[in-house]
């Protein structure tokens, strides 16, 4: 089927033997439903197969048993260009996240782009060409599909109310890590926070140690004032802060709180941990901050989800919903959730074939990375059994 513009859509897609919903949402993280039905990329029907209007679909599925998840959202990234990362000269790692279930990805900032400017006019050219490329790149179906959401630029000193109002007014929504650029100062970052606030772009400020050489280090003094709306890899970049300062960054601020695969472990589990004693769970979130000095991590996802869940002991259907769910409500994204009129980016998992697990849950709280055997962004199919992952026990199949 053909949209505007030559845009592939969906038509009606019916997914049958749907073994266990998982909503996204962390207040109740299981849904009692078996089938789902998506019209041109949006979900129309969630229930019981008896419920739901299953006729004639362009596209059925039989899930087979298989659990459904609202595609992973992978909160930090650094993309530059296309599907390819100077920073370990990797080509298609995009596509190789897709294959561990992500279907989305925010960049932090396209810092890794050769060259990149740092004059004001160059830093706003840049955010709006990222922003444009890689929106041109997954309508055209590149990188697997997964929705890039680029365009975050690094701030630089100097930049007055009007950048932030043009880059807005151009179709920039965020910002990249503050602190990568030379506003290092909480006073000076909060009051670009603000202007970009006022101008619907959201903020996320890097916490912790220098990343690599030549970049800075950012304390909880610092973010507190600055008052971004996601704490940046608040487990560091790698280099974390105290786990006393992580908790005054916990318990003194309310905005997102992102943990990181590319971070500190330990950090990692305790903020989870502490998170969920402050009663603040819905702050955390997920991402991997790759590609970096690490590499890149197509499973990156789901080895932080496996990590919190047996490590922080937190319930897996939980966990599921700090990489998706409570992504979309910080950040204000439409997908994320399986609600009716949400976006139709799912990821179907099963076991790992030979866990010690007994279902896809309970393999994950015992700390293995589950089987994906489907992935569909826009209720379009963009990649089957994974090459990615360890063999799922049951994969969905495409009837017709
Ligand atoms: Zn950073």
């Amino acid at each position: 089927m053909s949209g505007p513009a030559g845009v592939e859509r969906s038509g009606k897609v019916v997914i049958r033997n749907i073994g266990l919903l998982l909503s996204g949402d962390i207040d109740r993280p299981i849904l009692e439903a078996d089938t789902l039905v998506v019209q041109d990329g949006v979900i129309t029907q969630v229930g019981r197969a008896a419920d739901c209007d299953t006729s004639e679909p362009h596209r059925l599925i039989d899930a087979r048993g298989t659990a459904l998840a609202p595609g992973l959202i992978d909160s930090h990234t650094h993309p530059v260009f296309g599907d390819w990362t100077p920073r370990q000269n990797q080509i298609g790692w995009i596509e190789s996240c897709l294959n561990g279930g992500v279907t989305t990805m925010i960049s932090a900032g396209e810092v890794h782009l050769p060259g990149r400017p740092k004059d004001i006019v160059g830093v706003k050219a840049l955010a709006i060409t990222a922003q444009r490329a890689f929106e041109g790149m997954r309508l055209a179906g590149g990188g697997g599909g997964v929705r890039v959401l680029a365009g975050a630029p690094v701030i630089e000193q100097g930049m007055v109310e009007q950048d932030f109002a043009d880059m807005a007014a151009a179709g920039v929504r965020l910002l990249g890590e503050i602190g990568l650029g030379s506003v290092k100062a909480g006073d000076e970052a909060r009051q670009m926070v603000n202007w970009a606030r006022k101008h619907g772009m959201q903020s996320t400020i890097h916490t912790g140690g220098p990343s690599i050489a030549g970049s800075g280090m950012i304390d909880e003094l610092v973010v507190l004032e600055a008052d971004a709306d996601v704490i940046g890899h608040v487990n560091g970049g790698h280099t974390s802060l105290s786990y006393r300062a992580v908790c005054t960054l916990c318990e003194k601020s309310s905005r997102a709180l992102e943990i990181v695969h590319n971070g500190n472990e330990r950090i990692a589990i305790l903020t989870a941990r502490h998170a969920m004693e402050l009663k603040c769970p819905h702050r955390v979130i997920l991402g991997t901050d790759s590609p970096a000095g690490s590499g890149v991590q197509p499973l990156g996802m789901l080895r932080m989800i496996a990590l919190i869940s047996s490590m922080a002991e937190i319930p897996a259907e939980i966990v599921f919903g700090f990489a998706t769910g409570n992504t979309a409500r910080m950040r204000d994204l439409p997908q994320g959730l399986i609600e009716v009129g949400r976006p139709a980016d799912f990821v179907f998992m099963d076991r790992a074939q030979h866990s010690a697990g007994r279902d896809l849950l309970d393999s994950v709280q015992l700390g293995d990375i589950p089987g994906v055997g489907m992935v569909m962004i826009d209720g379009l199919v963009r990649c089957q059994r994974s090459r990615n992952t360890p063999p799922a026990v049951e994969v969905p199949v495409i009837v017709s």
